[in-house]
């Protein structure tokens, strides 16, 4: 664990502050001085002055004074992301709204209604992460909101929360936490998509300092032990690239950087392997000082030189010079062998190019000028505006798909006509129907990628060129949500199929009004809702439905007064908002923590609920529920490998849950069997499993080796019981040796 903050303890008199204040106010002056007009300076001074006014009585936890927070804030916003004078008067007054006397009025007042309203937009996302998820979701629309209106409104609250995480060791533990868990969350995935890499790095090394301690220390520990190795190595492997491009009269700087802490840390945990076999610690970067109308050719020269001395890796190379990522970066990757059979990834790319990666959205905007290219970020903006202008849904619903559709990356496809497209990774062909238009979408039965013949679920990869066949007779189905990652497929095969069903119900009801009438009773609301706790549905709606669908016959339904006192009470189950107000994480965890919390089989209209992926819980399992930020709750097995974890360190998001019975929804779980090879074993195993217990089998993969063999089976269950039955069942079978439950793998869907 940590020791005690190292923070020099701050002890400076009233005049070394006073002192240190005005220089580090000229200091940021400087760092403005090219950008400085007329009058500019006279408004510095004047926002410097109400800010520190403001502030004067405030002091940070590390004992400094409050006004260095937005000084450093402003020299983040000139030096790190390249904005200009009126940002820097905002990134000081930061939060002057909302810690000070000083009212968004004065601000108008004095400095006009633009910048009033960034100030303004910086006050109102000061919370992103609550501990209400459903807060938290309308905290982020609220962000974005933000955000198309002014991008400037979300760099400078970049800038504020890379310097609350530079200043994070004096926080107290549970604050750190909350602080580096909501960076990872939002922060840096919106870094990522303004383009600026250094402070995306930056805030995911520094929250892996506070959330991994541990493996931080050890990789940072490994990186400096390796460092005059790899400078060695890095020299050697320039030294004749140097050479060429001096001779070619290049204006180049080239030099080897290390990937960050959290890449290194990211690649570990992917691959399983350790810091050892990180094959890429580093890559070269050559930056070209290039003429604009030579970029392009001079990078693909230099691509030239450096494969000319080093094979390349024919599948590692990444050519966004022609096609830009959409949050601007331009930049040739390869990857190439270098001495020692090593491969070593190599990143070209011109001056400008470069201020861009760094500098992202500001620098962005400052090379478009004059050109007639179309902003891709005015696009992205338009496409946000549009997913959060339809979004009417569940906000945390809608959190989840905007960071699918919006933070991840992007691959480029193509159309029958050669126009390009922008999807997120892993969008389908069906996503790739809906982007073109909803009407397209909902026909569609499949596509052609590349002349060949896939369903509607096929994953899409850039490059592809796609042709969506559709028919008239199509209709989405429930299984297309499986198949889509954009936020408008989703809401609009969720808007059809509600319609559809709403369309279908209508019958239903039609049936039910006579049933009731059949039997002297009226179609009325108390009527209706016996009907629907008896067959515990969710809702009137469902109930039409499942008549219309003839699910339910009614024949149940024969003497409605005797019905009405005979079913079962109402199960308690608690919707999330009753849970919320009986346990309130916020106050610890000596509030009603026995209240049980019930779970269906399934996610109902009334829990929002996930399965936790580590440990795979099925019905009758001992659970706990966990409140997870941004994912509602959260099931885990209490013995799984997590547990501990949880519970001891955030025992007050843990709520005690059970299951209800439920025998219409089946989970898929995992079975490692080991026996004796013999012929027919197969056969016997399945005969058990599909034929006698009829339990449905979702995968089995069988391997033998010298006289034994090691099935791994992945099946159906309702539940813990049915489970348990199952393994006793194949342990009586001649020649198995043992059955164990197997859940710590990715099952597959
Ligand atoms: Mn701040």
């Amino acid at each position: 664990m940590e020791t005690v903050a190292q923070t020099p303890k701050y002890n400076l008199n009233e005049e070394q502050e006073r002192k240190l204040i005005l220089r580090e106010y000229r200091s940021l002056l400087r760092s403005l001085k090219t950008k400085l007009k007329p009058g500019d300076k006279e408004l510095l001074r004047v926002a410097f002055e109400m800010a520190a006014e403001a502030h004067k009585t405030m002091r940070r936890k590390s004992g400094e004074p409050y006004i260095l927070h937005p000084l450093a804030v402003a020299k983040i916003c000139v030096e790190e992301i390249g904005l200009g004078v009126r940002s820097t008067i905002c990134a000081l007054l930061h939060d002057t709204v909302e810690d000070t006397d000083i009212s968004l009025e004065d601000i108008a007042r004095e400095f006009g209604q633009e910048i009033a309203r960034i100030v303004d937009g910086l006050t109102k996302i000061s919370n992103v992460i609550d501990t209400n998820a459903s807060q938290q979701a309308e905290n982020f629309k609220k962000i974005l909101l933000t955000l198309t209106d002014d991008p400037r409104v979300i760099l400078i609250k970049l800038a504020d929360r890379l310097h609350n995480m530079r200043t994070l060791e004096s926080m107290k533990r549970e604050k750190q936490l909350k602080i580096a868990s909501e960076t990872v969350y939002v922060y840096a995935p919106l870094a990522h998509r303004m383009g600026l890499y250094n402070i995306k790095t930056e805030m995911e090394d520094l929250a892996m300092k506070y959330m991994e301690p541990e493996t931080y220390r050890d990789i940072a520990q490994k990186l400096a032990e390796t460092k005059r190795e790899r400078s060695k190595y890095i020299n050697e492997f320039i030294r004749p690239i140097k050479e060429k491009l001096e001779r070619w009269n290049f204006k180049f700087e080239v030099f080897g950087r290390p990937k960050s802490i959290h890449g290194i840390s990211t690649k570990m945990k992917k691959k399983g392997v350790d810091f050892e076999e990180v094959y890429d610690l580093f890559a070269i970067r050559v930056i070209l000082d290039s003429p604009a109308d030579r970029e392009k050719e001079d990078c693909w020269k230099v691509y030239s030189m450096i494969t000319d001395e080093y094979t390349p890796s024919p599948e590692r190379l990444r050519d966004w010079l022609s096609n830009p990522k959409s949050n601007g970066y331009e930049a040739l990757h390869t990857t190439v062998m270098g001495p020692q059979g090593k491969w070593v990834e190599v990143q070209i790319r011109t001056k400008r190019m470069n201020e861009i990666a760094e500098k992202g959205l500001a620098a962005h905007w400052k090379y478009k000028e004059g050109t007639s290219d179309e902003s891709r970020f005015d696009k992205w903006f338009q496409q946000i505006r549009e997913v959060i202008g339809n979004n009417e849904a569940d906000s945390i619903d809608f959190l989840q798909e905007f960071k699918t559709s919006f933070l991840a990356e992007e691959i480029y496809v193509y159309t029958p006509k050669g126009d390009v497209k922008m999807l997120p990774v892993d969008s389908t062909a069906l996503d790739f129907a809906f982007s073109i238009h909803s009407a397209i979408g909902v026909k569609t039965i499949g596509a052609k990628v590349n002349h060949k013949l896939v369903p509607i679920s096929h994953k899409l990869r850039s490059g592809d060129q796609i042709e969506i066949i559709t028919s008239n007779k199509q209709k989405p189905s429930e299984d297309w949500l499986g198949f889509v990652v954009t936020a408008k497929a989703r809401g609009r095969i969720k808007d059809a199929l509600k319609e559809e069903k709403r369309k279908i119900a209508d019958e239903g009801k039609y049936t039910v009004q006579r049933k009731l009438e059949g039997m002297g009773a009226a179609l009325n609301q108390h009527n209706i809702e016996e009907i629907v706790q008896h067959y515990k549905l969710p809702s009137h709606l469902d109930l039409f439905y499942q008549v219309a669908i003839k699910n339910i016959d009614l024949k149940e339904i024969k003497d409605f007064k005797v019905v009405g006192e005979n079913i079962e009470p109402p199960r308690p189950v608690k919707t999330v908002q009753e849970f919320k107000q009986e346990f309130n994480p916020a106050h610890g965890h000596n509030k009603k923590n026995d209240t049980e919390l019930i779970i269906f089989g399934e996610s109902s209209d009334k829990i929002v609920y996930n399965l936790a992926n580590c440990c795979k819980p099925i019905p009758g399992d001992d659970v706990f529920g966990f409140v997870t930020t941004g994912k509602g709750l959260t099931i885990h097995r209490t013995s799984c490998p997590n547990a501990t974890k949880l519970l001891s360190n955030y025992g007050h998001r843990v709520v005690k849950t059970k299951w209800a019975k439920n025998k219409e929804i089946s989970f898929l779980t995992g079975l490692k069997i080991v026996g004796l090879d013999d012929v027919g074993v197969i056969h016997k195993i399945t005969n058990l499993i599909s034929g006698e217990l009829r339990i449905n089998i979702s995968a089995f993969s069988l391997e033998a080796k010298e006289g034994l063999f090691e099935g791994n089976i992945k099946v159906f269950v309702h539940d813990r019981e049915e489970l348990e039955t199952l393994v006793a069942r194949l342990k009586e079978l001649s020649g198995i040796e043992s059955v164990e439950r197997f859940d710590n793998e990715d099952i597959p869907a």
